[in-house]
């Protein structure tokens, strides 16, 4: 038993690290080890238990009612706003638009009108419930234009979206002129505050400034917020609410029609395990109110020191003025921020790239953990060394050959053999079959100059690749 413990340990080493605030996506890290230990213990506890069914784990109904409750207040619900703990951001946003759909059966071919900035989540409910997502472009400061958004809402549209803020650069939608055009048509307005929405109200607690977001704005109908981003909880939750039991009514799913348990779910899964919850629930009476507000003015200031630095950093420069926890960066052209990326990893820090996108220039994206505040100077260092020599080795050169070829590609008409040659072209692939590549910056820029089909294509071969049984297991 002790050898397969060391075996989980010995491939765990290959992961980013979860704790010490040098991961800066994916992961979120209050830096409390109390809070983290409680979390894992709480896991742990419930891993076994089953959340299908409220009156068999009482506790578990009680602890998603607490929680819930909890976070309604966070967010100005009224008395009458419901929620349900759901498996992350993604669930609570496609459940999100499967209600707004089914709340207007009415509707033959169901639209949602969706800042160009808003999560691919919401694409992916576009494409599992057939709901066509129509997206508006924003400002030049990545902000939404409510009166564009408000535009493009027709007699088919059953949701209209804003974020809280955007993940990519951390900008919050005006959410009270967005909300109030799609009150206007009787349409819902979701905000999607899965990364921020356990940050903002903190931040404005502080007194610094939050456009209004929550429920106190007239029209937001329902609000998404995960708890494994910034209410440090372990993976695997997020809290969808609604404003009324009545608006969140289509999202509950019954069968009666087989012979066995009458199924009755609110969320997606079905059997689900007890252990997220109760990890979240653990985790958000450790550190509580008062420790929220604490962390929250620790990552903030973190946030404003990192910005600080960036601006001696000549090449670098912040995207738009951070209004959370999210940084977007951008190079002056002198080198590719793939080049930065990679440079970091190799330094033992994790940061995400982002790939270009219409008209606007790839950026490089960092979620501060208020474990990362405690070493942002470190950061600013290694990140100046990384800039130091990405502009030393200069941008990124593909052959003019090179980029003709990849923009003239059709996704739609490759087949498999043809994503094996480009694949092993891009070095996504080495002679015995597809392992994890050891530098990125190659491939990001050749994905970089793909249209977004060919990009999901490509990727979407690469992961056929890198998915497939290992047969040789010790
Ligand atoms: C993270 C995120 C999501 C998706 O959440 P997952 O937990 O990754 O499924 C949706 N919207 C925003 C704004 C996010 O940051």
């Amino acid at each position: 038993m002790n050898d397969v413990l060391a075996r989980l340990r010995a491939m765990q080493s290959a992961d980013v690290p979860v704790t010490g605030g040098r991961t800066l996506a994916y992961v979120y890290d209050s830096g409390l080890e109390e809070a983290d230990r409680v979390g894992r213990e709480a896991v742990a506890a419930y891993a076994g238990s089953n959340g299908l069914d409220p009156t068999a784990f009482p506790s578990l109904m009680t602890m998603e009612n607490e929680l819930v409750g909890l976070t309604a207040r966070l967010l100005d619900g009224p008395d009458s706003t419901v929620g349900t703990v759901t498996s992350g951001g993604t669930e609570s946003v496609l459940l999100a638009v499967q209600g707004a759909r089914d709340s207007r059966p009415d509707v033959e071919r169901p639209r949602m009108v969706l800042p160009v900035t808003a999560h691919a989540a919401f694409h992916k409910a576009a494409h599992y419930f057939g709901v066509e997502a129509v997206t508006v472009d924003v400002d030049e400061q990545f902000r939404a234009r409510p009166a564009a958004m408000a535009q493009a809402i027709d007699d088919r549209t059953v949701l209209v979206v804003a974020s809280a803020p955007s993940y990519a650069h951390g900008v919050v939608d005006p959410v009270a002129e967005i909300a109030e055009a799609a009150a206007r048509r009787g349409v819902r307005c979701h905000v999607d505050a899965c990364i921020g929405g356990w940050v903002l109200p903190y931040a404005a607690r502080l007194g610094r400034p939050v456009l209004p977001w929550t429920f106190a704005v007239e029209g937001v109908t329902s609000i998404s917020v995960d708890l494994h981003k910034y209410a440090y909880a372990p993976k695997g939750t997020s809290i969808l609410l609604h404003r009324t039991p009545a608006l969140r009514r289509p999202q509950f799913f019954a069968s009666a029609r087989w012979p066995g348990y009458t199924m009755l779910n609110p969320t997606m899964q079905s059997t689900k395990s007890g252990g997220p919850l109760a990890g979240a629930w653990a985790v958000v009476n450790t550190i509580g109110d008062a420790g929220y507000l604490a962390l929250t003015e620790k990552v903030l200031d973190g946030v404003d020191r990192l910005v600080a630095g960036i601006s001696g950093i000549g090449a670098l420069r912040v995207v738009v003025p951070p209004e959370s926890t999210l940084v977007a960066l951008a190079t002056d052209g002198t080198c590719d921020v793939f080049t930065i990326t990679d440079a970091m990893t190799r330094a033992g820090w994790y940061v995400q790239p982002q790939l270009s996108f219409e008209s606007r220039e790839p950026t490089i994206h960092l979620s501060l953990s208020a474990a990362t505040a405690d070493h942002v100077e470190e950061f600013l260092a290694a990140l100046a060394k990384a800039v130091d020599a990405a502009v030393a080795s200069g941008p990124i050169a593909i052959d003019p050959g090179v980029v003709e070829f990849v923009q003239s590609l059709d996704a739609a008409l490759l087949s498999d053999e043809d994503f094996d040659g480009l694949l092993a072209a891009v070095g996504m692939a080495g002679g015995d079959g597809v392992g994890l590549p050891e530098s990125m910056a190659e491939i990001n820029s050749l994905l970089d100059l793909a249209a977004p089909a060919l990009r999901e294509a490509l990727l979407a071969a690469f992961l056929d690749r890198l998915l497939r049984p290992a047969r040789n297991t010790p």
